[in-house]
C-alpha cells in the first residue's frame, strides 16, 4: 500500500475516517494529513498497568483498575436522583459502584457471579467510597492480559468530534490504525551519530510508544526523542539564521570612536561605569567594527544602567556619520528616554527628536523631514518609528527597548528598509531564563549587565495582608516625614477595567482623605489619561511637588525618581511576578533604603502566595524570571513575547532545560560543520525540514 506510507496522505483516506470525519478533523484539530494525526499526542495516559486490591484503593485517587464480582444490586432514589447501586468485592474489601444512566442495560447485562474488570475514579459520597459510571468489562473476555495491561492514551477532543464518534477512544483507534499501516517504515532523518550518542529509540518506536506505551520506560524514551527533535529543529533554524546573518549580511563598519563618545565619556558622564557596563560596551564596540551586522540582546535588571550603554552605543554610530534610533514600547518610556538622553546630549550639541503616536502633525512632519535629511541624529519613539513615512538618511544603529513587547516580525520590519541593515541592539529589562532566551532570542548574541551601580541598597520587600492597613499608612507617613516620596500602585487590567478603574479612584480618594494635612499632595497617573496629562502628573511627582503618586502599572516602565523610597502595591496578587519586579524597580534608585509593601487580601491562591514569597525572598531578576517561568509555564510568557515559536507539541520550555541545551549545542556543532546541510549524512534531515518545517528560513538561499 504505497500511498499509505506517505505521511502527506490526506486524512480522509485513513481507514475509519472518510470525508465527513476528515472534514471535522481538519476544522477542529487542524489535522489534514497522516503526519498531523501522528503528531497529535495524548495529553495523558490512563494507567491500566496494574490491578489494584480494593483494600488498597485510596479515596479520590486517580482512576484505578480493580477486579471483582458484583452483588447486591439496588435501585434507589427517584426522578433525577434515581440510581443503580451495586457492590463489587474482590475478597480484600468492597466498593460501591453507581450508575445514573443506562440502568436497564446494566441490570440486564452484568452477570452476578462473574469476574469483572472495573476501571474508574473513586470518590467519596456520604463517607462511603464509590465509583460512578466506571468502564466495566467481563474479565474472561478482556483478552490477552499482556495486551490489556497498558497505558491507555487520552486525547483531547471536541464536541463536534465526539458527535462524529471521535471521542478520545475514537482518536485512539485512528492512531492505532495509522501506526499499524506505517509499520516500521518511518525514515530516520536524524544523523545516525546523533541517534547513537543520545541512545535514541527509532522514530517509529518513538511514535508508537508516545501513543501506546506499555511501560513508563517506553513512554520516557519516546518523550525524550520527540522532545529533542522538536527543540532541535527550532534550534537548527535559529542557529542557521544566525550563521546566515554572520556570513552573508554585511554590516556598517564603525571604525572610529570620536568626539561625541569621548566628550561624553570624559566630560558629561556623571559617574564611573560599572564593570558590567564596561564589559558590555566593549562587546558592542567589537560588534560595531566587525563588518557584520550586530544583532545583540542586552539583558540587565531594572536599574542596572542600560540607558547609558544604549546612549554610548548610539554616540559611536554618530561618530561614524550615521543616525541612530531607540524604539520603546510605550509613549511614557519613549518620553523617559527622550528626557534622560537630551539631558546628556544638550551638552554635546546633538539633534534629538521624539516621535510617538501623539506627536502633533506639524511636528511630526518636521521630524520626518529632518530624519530624511539626516539633520536629526538621534530619533527616539514608539511604534511610530516603523511607519513607512519614516525614512532615515543613514540608519546605523537601531535600539529596541522592548520589555517583551516587540515580536520578531516587528523587529525585522525595521531593517527591511535598507540594503545594508543597521546594527541592532535589543534591550530587555525583565531578565529571561537562559533556556527561554535560547529559544526566543536564539538567533541573537547576548550581553548581560549582571551588576547594579554601587551604593544601591536592595529594596526591602514586605507582604502584608489587608489587616495591616494601619501599618501601611504609618509607613507612608513615615516616608513622607523623612522627606521621601511614595508610590501607591493599583492593578488596572483590561478585562475588568471599569472595576479596576473604580478601585483606583477610590484608592485615590481614600489616600487624599487619609492625609488631610495640607502639605501632603497626592497625584494620580493612569492609562486613561492623555499623554500630556500623564506627563504633567509624573513631572510634578518627579519635581517633588507630590508626596504620593497613585498610579497603575503605567509607571512600570516610566519614571525614575531617586527620592521615592516607598512603594505600596495594592492587590499585589493580581500582578505577575515580572510585573511586580518591574514595579519594585521604581524605588531603590537613590541612596536611601527603600521599601516595597505588597498588600494582598486573605484570599490568596497557593500560586499567589508563592509569588509574594518569591518577591520577599529575592531582588534578583533572574531568579524571579525562573520562578515566573515555573509558576506560569512558558505559554503565558510566550503570549507576552508574541511569538509563534512557542506552540511546542511536547517540549516544555519551563522544565526541559536539558533538552533545550542538548538541542542547541547539537545544532551549533552541526551548522559549524555543515552550514547548508549539504553533506550526505544530512540530506534526510534537510529534506525533512524543507518538507515539514513551518518556519520560514530558506535553506537553499545560499548553497
Ligand atoms: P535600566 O534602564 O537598566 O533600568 P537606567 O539606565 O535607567 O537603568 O539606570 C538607572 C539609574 O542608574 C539611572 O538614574 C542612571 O543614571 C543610574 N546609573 C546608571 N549607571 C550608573 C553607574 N555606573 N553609576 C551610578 N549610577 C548609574
Ligand atoms: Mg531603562
Amino acid at each position: 500500500m504505497a500511498y499509505i506510507s506517505n505521511l502527506k496522505t490526506e486524512i480522509e483516506y485513513l481507514k475509519g475516517v472518510g470525508p465527513v470525519r476528515g472534514e471535522v478533523l481538519k476544522k477542529e484539530l487542524g489535522i489534514f494529513v497522516f503526519y498531523d494525526l501522528l503528531n497529535y499526542f495524548p495529553f495523558k495516559y490512563i494507567d491500566k498497568t496494574q490491578i489494584y486490591k480494593i483494600s488498597d484503593v485510596k479515596s479520590d485517587a486517580v482512576a484505578v483498575q480493580i477486579k471483582g464480582r458484583f452483588h447486591g444490586f439496588q435501585e434507589i432514589g427517584d426522578k433525577r436522583a434515581r440510581r443503580l447501586v451495586a457492590v463489587l468485592s474482590d475478597g480484600t474489601a468492597e466498593i460501591e459502584i453507581v450508575w445514573f444512566q443506562g440502568i436497564k442495560w446494566v441490570k440486564t447485562s452484568i452477570k452476578p457471579g462473574e469476574e469483572y474488570l472495573v476501571y474508574g475514579k473513586p470518590s467519596y459520597f456520604k463517607n462511603r467510597m464509590n465509583i460512578v459510571h466506571p468502564e466495566v468489562m467481563l474479565f474472561k473476555e478482556s483478552g490477552d492480559p499482556a495486551e490489556l495491561m497498558k497505558f491507555q492514551p487520552a486525547y483531547s477532543t471536541t464536541e463536534k468530534l465526539t458527535a462524529k464518534g471521535l471521542d478520545s477512544r475514537g482518536i485512539m483507534r485512528l492512531q492505532s490504525e495509522l501506526i499499524k499501516i506505517i509499520g516500521n517504515q518511518l525514515t530516520e532523518y536524524l544523523p545516525q551519530q546523533i541517534v547513537n550518542s543520545f541512545k535514541f529509540i527509532s522514530r517509529f518506536d518513538a511514535y508508537k510508544n508516545i501513543h501506546f506505551p506499555k511501560t513508563t520506560e517506553e513512554l520516557e524514551q519516546a518523550r525524550n526523542r520527540l522532545k529533542f527533535e522538536e527543540l532541535f529543529l527550532v534550534q537548527l533554524e535559529l542557529i542557521r539564521s544566525k550563521w546566515n546573518r554572520e556570513q552573508i549580511k554585511k554590516g556598517f563598519v564603525f571604525e572610529v570612536v570620536g568626539d561625541h563618545f569621548n566628550n561624553f565619556f570624559h566630560h558629561v558622564l556623571p559617574f564611573e561605569l560599572t564593570n558590567a557596563q564596561k564589559k558590555v560596551i566593549k562587546e558592542i564596540r567589537a560588534d560595531l567594527k566587525s563588518g557584520k551586522q550586530m544583532n545583540r540582546l542586552l539583558q540587565g535588571d531594572v536599574g542596572s544602567g542600560k540607558t547609558i550603554v544604549a546612549l554610548m552605543s548610539m554616540l559611536i554610530a554618530l561618530d561614524n556619520g550615521f543616525q541612530a534610533c531607540i524604539m520603546a514600547p510605550t509613549e511614557i518610556l519613549a518620553m523617559q528616554h527622550y528626557v534622560t538622553i537630551t539631558r546628556f546630549t544638550e551638552k554635546l550639541g546633538i539633534n534629538v527628536g521624539l516621535l510617538t503616536g501623539s506627536t502633533k502633525n506639524a511636528e511630526k512632519k518636521n521630524i520626518i523631514e529632518k530624519t530624511a535629511s539626516g539633520e536629526l541624529q538621534l530619533l527616539i519613539g514608539t511604534h511610530a518609528l516603523i511607519e513607512d513615512t519614516v525614512q532615515f538618511k543613514s540608519p546605523g544603529l537601531v535600539i529596541i527597548d522592548e520589555q517583551h513587547r516587540f515580536g520578531v516580525a516587528q523587529r525585522a520590519k525595521l531593517w527591511a528598509k535598507s540594503t545594508i541593515p543597521p546594527h541592532v541592539l535589543v534591550m530587555t529589562a525583565t531578565p529571561i531564563p537562559r533556556t527561554l532566551a535560547m529559544t526566543f532570542y536564539g538567533d541573537l548574541d547576548t550581553s548581560v549587565i549582571d551588576e547594579l551601580p554601587p551604593g544601591r541598597k536592595p529594596v526591602k520587600t514586605l507582604h502584608f495582608f489587608e489587616n495591616r492597613r494601619l501599618q501601611i499608612i504609618g509607613a507612608i507617613r513615615q516616608a513622607i516625614k523623612n522627606g521621601n516620596q511614595v508610590y501607591v500602585v493599583y492593578p488596572l487590567i483590561e478585562e475588568s477595567e471599569t472595576l479596576d478603574y473604580q478601585n483606583l479612584m477610590d484608592g485615590y480618594d481614600n489616600i487624599s482623605h487619609d492625609f488631610p494635612l495640607p502639605d501632603y499632595k497626592v497625584g494620580i497617573v493612569h492609562g486613561k489619561m492623555k499623554a500630556d496629562e500623564k506627563e504633567k502628573s509624573m513631572n510634578l511627582f518627579k519635581k517633588g511637588f507630590y508626596n504620593i503618586l497613585v498610579a497603575t502599572n503605567v509607571i512600570e516602565v516610566g519614571v525614575d525618581v531617586a527620592n521615592a523610597t516607598l512603594m505600596v502595591i495594592e492587590s499585589a496578587e493580581r500582578f505577575g511576578l515580572s510585573q511586580l519586579h518591574q514595579l519594585r524597580g521604581r524605588v531603590g534608585r537613590g541612596a536611601d533604603e527603600s521599601v516595597c509593601i505588597l498588600a494582598t487580601s486573605y484570599k490568596l491562591s497557593n500560586e499567589g502566595l508563592t509569588r509574594m514569597q518569591t518577591m520577599v525572598r529575592t531582588n534578583n531578576g533572574f531568579e524571579i524570571a525562573e520562578a515566573d517561568l515555573r509558576l506560569r509555564g512558558p505559554g503565558d510568557i510566550a503570549g507576552t513575547l508574541q511569538s509563534g515559536l512557542m506552540d511546542f507539541k511536547i517540549a516544555n520550555l519551563a522544565t526541559d532545560h536539558k533538552f533545550i541545551q542538548a538541542a542547541r549545542y547539537t545544532a551549533i556543532d552541526m551548522i559549524r560543520e555543515d552550514p547548508n546541510l549539504s553533506k550526505p549524512e544530512h540530506q534526510l534531515l534537510r529534506n525533512y525540514i524543507l518538507e515539514y518545517s513551518k518556519r520560514k528560513i530558506n535553506w537553499s538561499e545560499i548553497s
